[in-house]
């Protein structure tokens, strides 16, 4: 049987069997895959520490064509600390389900992957508010999904945007716009626009205080529900 190598993160774990898991993996150039870790619900499993949620490792994996079986596991990260903490395990698991219901099987996403890596590890570290990571992690989700908000000018009529400026299904608009949009402030439409110029491992480097944060955070969830059909349940529980 052939195998394949290669590195990612868990995004979910089922029970299957007697002591068996099945993994749904984001993984480096296969993208999201799911794999039989056999034996993995046994205390003395060498897949244990693998099949945990979150953890980043290295793995070889058989190839069976119609399914993927695992055969050696070496963990990278395991993000240990986000257990430490309520909200940063909360929005450790908020990433992982957009993530997960957001990408479809077996197509490379590469850049998603080492979004959700930085953003897991900021989390873990402890040193940023747990909130700008977040809303960090949903703007560069957007880009790297191919539905950058526009940020420049009114993202309906091109026209430039005036003191009023709001955000809407595509992004910032001005007065022309009769949809749902959500007010944001000089300060929040600077942050955003911050996050979508910074390369991948800069993106948690501005500050902003829990009002602007609070507006970028009502501008992420309207522009997620025009986008995607995703209903994510982990959100709940930050409410
Ligand atoms: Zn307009």
């Amino acid at each position: 049987m052939s195998t394949i190598q290669t590195r990612g993160v868990v995004l979910r774990g089922r029970d299957v069997g007697e002591a068996d898991k099945q993994l749904t993996l984001l993984t480096k150039s296969y993208g999201k895959i799911m794999v039989t870790a056999r034996g993995a619900r046994k205390p003395r499993s060498k897949f244990l520490a693998s099949a945990q949620l979150f953890t980043y490792s290295d793995f070889i994996i058989y190839d069976g064509g119609r399914f993927y079986s695992m055969a050696q596991t070496d963990v990278i990260e395991s993000f240990f600390k986000l257990r430490d903490d309520y909200i940063r395990l909360c929005l450790a698991q908020y990433f992982i389900e957009v993530c997960d219901k957001t990408t479809p099987f077996n197509a490379p996403c590469d850049e998603l992957l080492h979004l959700l890596i930085i953003s897991l590890s900021a989390l873990a570290k402890g040193a940023r508010s747990p909130y700008l990571i977040a809303r960090a992690f949903e703007m560069k989700f957007f880009q790297v999904s191919g539905v950058a908000p526009e940020t420049a000018r009114c993202a309906k009529c091109g026209g430039a945007l005036t003191q009023r400026v709001r955000f809407g299904e595509d992004g910032t608009v001005c007065e022309c716009y009769e949809r749902p949009a959500v007010r944001v402030s000089p300060a929040a439409l600077a942050a955003v626009r911050y996050i979508l110029l910074a390369g991948l491992p800069d993106i948690f480097k501005f500050t902003a205080d829990p009002g602007t944060l609070n507006e970028i955070k009502a501008a992420a969830g309207l522009f997620f529900r025009a986008h995607f059909d995703a209903r994510i349940n982990s959100l709940d529980m930050l409410e």
